[in-house]
């Protein structure tokens, strides 16, 4: 049964146990609990990247569009040259990019 947590609680981001509200590590797992604000900005902008990313890839993936949004420029020429590997590479970093594996040219993983 899973426990139900009380007004002062909030849910461990990473086990999911409810922790006291202002607690910084969560007792349960020990992982230092992001501050909700920051966390809620930084995951938005996360999923607008990963979406913009999805669709440039599906809709102008043969330009290497999603590869220059996401810094891979030198790649972006070549998939813009090779108009996306015939298809086949976009329709490849497509699914990579719906399985939140694709990372940007900082290595910064795109995924929702
Ligand atoms: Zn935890």
């Amino acid at each position: 049964m899973k426990i139900v947590k009380t007004e002062n609680e909030k849910y461990c981001h990473e086990c999911g146990e409810p922790i006291n509200r202002k607690a910084e590590i969560c007792l349960k797992c020990g992982v230092r609990q992001e501050i909700v604000y920051g966390r809620s900005t930084e995951r938005q902008e996360q999923e607008k990247r990963w979406i913009v990313s999805l669709v440039l890839c599906w809709f102008l993936g043969v330009f290497g569009a999603h590869r220059f949004y996401t810094g891979h420029t030198a790649i972006g020429v070549v998939q813009l040259l090779t108009l996306g590997g015939c298809g086949i590479w976009v329709l490849i970093d497509f699914i990579i990019l719906l399985t939140g594996s694709f990372k940007d040219a900082d290595g910064v993983p795109i995924k929702y």
